[in-house]
């Protein structure tokens, strides 16, 4: 935990959230300012920085993220028509908050692609 992460004061219950998922490593909420109809961020309860500062032993949670992430599809309707995963990193990579997150997006033909 990070007393100064956004995040880790939603895990906490400090800064409420709309809960979509929760385990005891992994919470899963909806963005404040959806880019899609769906918005979801799906986050480790270890405060990690980004992808770029995890450490060894910690990539087993990227594997559990996408199976929820999976999850969360089948439940909310939208696994057969498509979503996307999209994870910023570092300044140019444009992150925000520096608890490492995946946006999960969804609901709608998503447009804007750079790759
Ligand atoms: P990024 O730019 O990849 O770091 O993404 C940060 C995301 O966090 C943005 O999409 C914000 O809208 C979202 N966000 C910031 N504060 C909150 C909050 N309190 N609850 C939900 N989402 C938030
Ligand atoms: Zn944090």
């Amino acid at each position: 935990m990070n007393e100064n992460c956004i995040f880790c004061k939603i895990i906490k219950g400090e800064i409420p959230s709309n809960k979509v998922y929760e385990d005891d490593e992994i919470l899963a909420f909806k963005d404040i300012n959806p880019a899609a109809p769906i918005h979801v961020l799906v986050i480790p309860k270890k405060h990690i920085k980004s992808l770029a500062k995890m450490e060894d032993g910690e990539g087993k949670i990227i594997s559990k993220i996408y199976k929820v992430i999976n999850e969360i599809a089948e439940k909310q309707g939208f696994k057969e028509k498509g979503y996307r995963v999209i994870v910023n990193c570092g300044k140019d990579g444009g992150q925000e908050v520096g608890h490492l997150h995946f946006h999960l997006l969804a609901g709608k033909q998503l447009g804007e692609k750079i790759v």
